[in-house]
This record gives C-alpha cells, structure tokens and sequence, in this order.
C-alpha cells in the first residue's frame, strides 16, 4: 500500500516534469516565432522604405537628363557653355557622378571630363554593349536604364540615357542623348543601406540580366543574407530591380538555448516539489506507523524499565495456563514488591529512585529463567510468572533468589541505598485455573507476607481472601472514624520506681467503634500504616496531645511529660520533623513536654535518614524514647549515635520474668548499657507485684502495666 502510494508519487511527477517542460519549450518557440514575424515585418517595412529611396534617389538624378534635353530643345539643339551648365545642375542634384551629351549617339561632351576622356568620341548606336538600349530608348522615346556595369575608366554605375527630339524645319528629329551616369556607391550612399549594415542588416540589390535573364547581384553588403530575408521591387526605367535584406538575430541562439535550459530547471524544481507534496502522505504515513508502534510498544511496556506491563503479563498468563494445563506442569504468579521505596524516592529524589526500579528489574531479570516474564506493575510492584514447573519448591528457589538479588547495595550517584524485597507466589492450578483471580492472589499474598514482616516471600492461603476483605472494609470504616471522631486517646502512666510519682503520661490509641465497641490498636493500626491513614491520624493524635497538654484536665492540672507512640510511616513523611515543630509551636506547648516513643525496626531500615529527622527534633527540645526494645536487632554501635532519652524495656522480656532468669539478666544487661549510653529506662507491661519488685531490683527507672492499673481517657484519668 505504502509502496504503491509512493511509485504513484513518483510517476506523477515525472508526468508533470514533462508537462512543465514542454509547456515552456512550447512557450519558448511560439514567443520566438512571435517574435521573428515582427521582425519580418519590422524588416519588410525597413526594405520597403530603402527601395522606394532608391527610386525616389534615382529618378531625382536621372531627371538631369531632363534639364539638359530641355535645354538643348530652348537652344535648338545647339548647347552654349554646356561645362558650366553641367556643373550647376551637378550641384544642384546630388547623386550624378558626370552629364554627358552625345548627339546623334556618340559621347561628345563629358562634365567633368576629368577621368572620363576615354570615353569621348564613343559611338552609343554602333557599340555592341550599348546599342539595344540606346535603340530602344529612341524607339520608345523614353529614357533608358543602362547598367549598372562596370566602367571603362572604373566603378560601377548605371546610365540614364534620354532620347533628345528637337522641332527642326523638317519636323521634329532624334538630336542625340543627354546621359546621366549614377556611380552606384553613391546612389547607395545617399540612402540608409550603408547605415542599417552597422546595424546588422544585409542587403543585396539585383536585376535580372537583359542579356542572359539571369539573376545578377550587383551591390552588396559586406556580410551577406543570413537566413530570414525579404525581398521587393525597385522600379527603374526599363525595368526592376531587387533588393533584399535580412537582419541577423544574435540574440536568437542564447535565448533559445537558456530559455531551454530554464524550462528544464524550472520544471525539475517542480516535478520535485510535486514528489515532495506526493510523499508527504506517505511520509505521514510511515510516522504514524512508527507512532503506532511506539504506542503498542507503550500498551505493552513499561517505558521507565522496558519490562512487560500488566496487561502483558495477563495476556501472557491466560496463554501460560492453557499451556500448562495441556502439559499438566505448575504456574506460579509471584508480585514483588520493594519496602520502603517511597523513602528512597522522598530523600534521594525521583531521578534516583527512577535508577533503583531499573536497577532492581535487571536484578529481577538476572534471577529468573530467560524466558520467564518480568513485568512491572506500576510503582514499585513488579510481578513474575514462572512456567513449566514440578511443584512449590521451584518458586521457593526462584522468590529467594530475586529477594537476596535486590537486597544487595544499589550505588545511586554517591550515595548508597540498600532495599528489601517482598515477594507474594500464588500457584496455578492449586490456588485457581483463572488468571485475574491468579493476579489478585499474588497481590493477597504479598500484603499478606508485608504484613508479617518485610523481605520475605508467602504463598497464598485461602483464608487471606477473607482478612483481604476486612481489611477492606475496615479501610474504609477507620475513614468515617477519622471523621467521626470515632477515635480516642488513652492515657497510662509511666511511674518513676525510685519515688513512685507519674513520670510520663503514654498516649495510646483506642476506637470506639459504633458495633463492635472499643478497639485497640491491634485490629487497625496495621491497616492504617499500609494504606496512609497513618498519616491523617497521626496529625489527630498530636493535636489531642498538645490540647491536654494546655489545656489539662479536670483532675490533671499538672500534665507530665506525654509519650506519643510514632509509626515508621510518619517518621519517612518528608518535613515530618517541621511539622511536629509546627504543630507544637501553635499550641503553645513546650517541646520537653512531649516524647516521641519511636522503635528499633524502624530507624534500622534507614539509619541515616532516621538520625537526621531525630536530631533535628532532639535539636527542638523533644524527648525521644526506644519502644519495645529488644524486639528488633540494632546493634550497640547504632544505638550509640541515637539521640534518644528513653529506652523501653518492651513486654515480651518482662512477661516470665519471675520464672525465666535469662530475661532478669537480659534486663540486667539493658540496663547496664542504657546506664552506659546515659539513658533511662522503662518497664513495659508490669502486671504484678513481683515484677515490678524484681524490675526495680535490675535497676529499672521507670515502669508501667496494668498492674497501676487501665489506661484511662482523659476525663477519668486521676494521678
Ligand atoms: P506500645 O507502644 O508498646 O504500647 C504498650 C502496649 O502495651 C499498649 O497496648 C498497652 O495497653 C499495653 N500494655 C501496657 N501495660 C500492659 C500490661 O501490663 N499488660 C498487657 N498485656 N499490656 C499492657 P495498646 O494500647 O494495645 O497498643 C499497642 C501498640 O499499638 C502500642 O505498643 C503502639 O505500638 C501502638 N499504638 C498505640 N497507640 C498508638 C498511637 O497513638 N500511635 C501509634 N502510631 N501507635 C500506637
Ligand atoms: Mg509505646
Ligand atoms: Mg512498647
């Protein structure tokens, strides 16, 4: 089609290269011919007007012969002084080289004679070249023509020869002829052939010979009749000669040739001009094919890192089940997912983390089989589907691979950045023989396996369909909380063991749900972390805070210092450490009133960002506490650089603390250490006598648990 289009294009221009260039030839030539009849014309008009001075020159010479009859015929024949009357009449009349008398036909008086003499005595009747016309110039009594010829004594010239009667007393007589002879240059000379020759006319004056009736030319110009010429008639006395002119166009040859050569380029410039309009559709043509390409390239691919996209990858999945279940083998769909990406994008800006998702998908790729799919889902999911295998174990294999391939250093510029990887497997035809439920499984798999703890893969359970939907539903419940005001805050105090006296007030988080009564954070604090409702709540949280801390209560005047618990997701908010300012700042409420209960797990995912946001609220006069210490793994040397005032001892040490004497020493050990890094500590969950003797025995400062008694709301809380 394109290919048609565009031979189509070309033969309609070499049509119209051809057409453009005889139409300009064709002009050419018509203009050229146009212009070769007017000069005909102009040339005709030219010959017309020198032949008729000719003859006008010619009979104004000959009519001398008149003069000089007239004369003879007044003086009877008997001419007196003839020299001096010849030399007026000379003068008179131009063009007369000399005035001859010859009575009864032989030359007696020549003016001037100078030149001439040889001439004398010359008998006109009797000489053989002479005689026919000087006979019939007597027998038609008219003047005769001779010539032109050349001269006896030179030149070229003519004769007029007139028949002179004269009334005698016998009647009338022939006397003689008076003759008048017309040098032929000089007839020439007084019209304007000489002057037309220098402007590129060429002329030729001929007679038919009397004798031989040949054509005889007997003046010329010095260059000769080019190839247009015109002729006309020059009426002498008996007879007529002919003068032809031409004129030779120079001009004619250059204007032809560049008008030629102009038609040729004119058209070659149009004809190509015309391919370029012609193309143009097919040029538009292949764009849009290009276009369309990119864009089903695009449908398919993610642009950032080349890899399939989701629709891909289901299209691809529908084919692989129908495959698999033809060649009975396993399918599993696994989904990736990077923790904590958004942090990477938030400190070290979209250009690095843009790097990270192509770096993590060549790592992706480099752990699977080559022709296993790797897709990339949006964000920082990635998906992959693995074909042809024996059981769960081969996905076991392949989702540790890919984890370990991503948590291994990324060096973005001159930082370095470490991530981990969480994977869900949902495992065809176990799970489901339906690809979309196959999707949805994967993606259950990994919020489920997210859930109990990042870098780590899970497969799919069925009873997951179910928390999935709770959790959905819950999502949106705790919304309508938020706007509610569903949500409360409780308050435990932190007793000092030494003196007994409220040290700390803990904020803790309650709901109090419409149908199923007060919630505690267990059941939402979760989903409140995963789907960013952290965020809105947690702003909640410390304005509540920072009001009871003004404004106290109705048996709390005095508010101690209040912990408030903090999720890693707020911690990663960028400006989270301005806005807590902020948020102080406006209620008036000093800084040392307030500690923000922070844990291990969450300044060890990115120790350096974590140090920065807690410095810069240490630096504002906030009190910083270590919750549920002992739970995740930081090191001593980490712990070190922590500006942290508080470390809490979390429950789970003090639970068995009266049976299990590790955990005494375990405590004994913390306690040691916090002494060490100048830091107090406090028990978590103190739920009898015992304990709390014990704890204050392993060198606890501070305490708290049920065993003071339940956290209380604010309206109830007595200390
Ligand atoms: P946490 O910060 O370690 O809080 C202490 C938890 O231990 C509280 O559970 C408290 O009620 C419970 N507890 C205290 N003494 C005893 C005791 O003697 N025995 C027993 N069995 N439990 C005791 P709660 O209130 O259910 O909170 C659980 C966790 O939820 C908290 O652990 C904290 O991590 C999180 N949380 C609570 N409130 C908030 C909040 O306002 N914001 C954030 N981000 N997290 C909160
Ligand atoms: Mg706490
Ligand atoms: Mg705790």
């Amino acid at each position: 089609m394109v290919g048609s289009l565009y031979k189509t294009g070309q033969l309609n221009s070499i049509f119209i290269f051809f057409v453009v260039f005889l139409v300009g030839i064709y002009w050419i030539y018509s203009s050229e011919l146009q212009r070769e009849n007017e000069q005909y014309l102009l040339l005709g008009q030219v010959v017309n007007s020198q032949a008729s001075t000719i003859e006008r020159r010619l009979s104004h010479s000959l009519s001398t012969t008149y003069i000089l009859a007239q004369e003879l015929r007044r003086a009877n024949g008997e001419f007196v002084d003839f020299d001096k009357y010849a030399r007026e009449v000379i003068r008179t009349i131009s063009g007369v080289s000399n005035l001859q008398l010859a009575p009864k036909g032989i030359i007696a008086q020549i003016y001037p004679l100078k030149g001439n003499e040889k001439a004398i005595g010359h008998n006109l009747l009797v000489d053989d070249s002479r005689k026919k016309e000087a006979h019939m110039a007597i027998a038609k009594r008219k003047l005769t023509l001779a010539g032109p010829f050349d001269l006896i004594q030179g030149g070229v010239a003519v004769i007029g020869r007139n028949p002179v009667f004269i009334e005698g007393q016998d009647g009338e007589y022939f006397w003689g002829f008076t003759s008048a002879l017309i040098f032929l240059n000089d007839l020439i000379s007084i019209t304007d052939l000489r002057q037309l020759e220098s402007a590129g006319y060429s002329f030729e004056i001929s007679r038919l010979h009397p004798d031989s009736g040949k054509e005889e030319v007997f003046a010329r110009s010095i260059s000769g009749l080019s190839f247009a010429t015109y002729s006309t008639g020059v009426s002498v006395p008996n007879g007529t000669w002919k003068l032809t002119m031409s004129r030779v166009s120079s001009g004619v040859k250059i204007f032809l040739i560049s008008g030629t050569i102009g038609s040729f380029f004119t058209a070659l410039i149009i004809s190509m001009l015309s391919l370029r309009i012609f193309r143009e559709p097919h040029r538009l043509k292949s764009v849009v094919e290009e276009k369309t390409k990119e864009l089903e390239y695009f449908a398919f691919h993610d642009p950032l890192t080349g890899l399939a996209n989701r629709q891909r990858l289901r299209e691809s999945l529908e084919r692989q089940i129908q495959e698999m279940k033809a060649k009975d083998k396993y399918l599993t769909v696994m989904y990736v997912d990077l923790d904590d990406f958004k942090r990477v994008n938030d400190t070290m800006g979209h250009e690095a983390g843009d790097r990270l998702l192509q770096i993590v998908a060549k790592r992706i790729k480099g752990s699977v089989r080559n022709n296993d799919m790797v897709a990339r889902l949006g964000g920082d999911e990635f998906a992959i589907l693995l074909a042809d295998l024996d059981g769960r174990d081969d996905a076991v294999t392949i989702a540790s691979n890919v984890i370990q391939s991503i948590v291994l250093p990324v060096h973005l510029g001159p930082r370095e950045a470490i991530v981990s990887a969480t994977c869900g497997i949902t495992v065809f035809p176990e799970d489901s023989e339906n690809a979309d439920e196959l999707l949805r499984y994967a993606d259950l798999a990994l919020y489920a396996s997210k859930r109990s703890g990042k870098n780590r893969y899970g497969f799919f359970e069925q009873d997951m369909q179910k928390e999935a939907h709770r959790w959905l539903y819950l999502e949106d419940e705790l919304l309508n909380a938020i706007r509610n005001n569903e949500l409360i805050l409780v308050y435990q105090p932190v007793y000092s063991l030494g003196s007994g006296e409220v040290a700390r007030l803990e904020a803790l988080i309650r709901w109090n749900h419409p149908q199923r009564g007060l919630l505690l954070p267990e059941s939402f604090i979760d989903i409140a972390e995963q789907t960013g409702l952290i965020i809105p709540l947690g702003q909640w949280i410390l304005k509540e805070v920072c009001e009871f801390i003004r404004e106290g209560s109705e048996y709390v005047q005095d508010v101690p210092v209040i912990s408030v618990n903090i999720s890693a997701r707020q911690v990663s908010e960028p400006n989270f450490a301005e806005y807590v300012i902020g948020v102080l700042d406006k209620f008036k409420v000093t800084p040392a009133g307030m500690e923000l209960e922070i844990t291990e797990t969450m300044v060890m995912e990115d120790v350096e960002f974590s140090l920065k946001v807690l410095n810069r609220l240490r630096n504002a006069g906030l009190r910083l506490a270590m919750d549920d210490f002992g739970t995740g793994h930081s090191s001593l040397s980490q712990l070190k650089r922590l500006p942290i005032d508080t470390l809490k001892i979390d429950r789970s040490f003090i639970i068995d603390i009266e049976t299990d004497s590790q955990d005494y020493q375990i405590i004994e050990v913390i306690v040691a250490m916090a002494r060490k890094l100048g830091v107090a500590v406090v028990a978590e969950g103190i739920e009898s006598k015992t304990q709390l003797e014990l704890l204050k025995q392993a060198g606890c400062d501070m305490g708290q648990g049920i065993y003071f008694g339940e956290p209380e709301g604010r309206d109830n809380l007595k200390i």
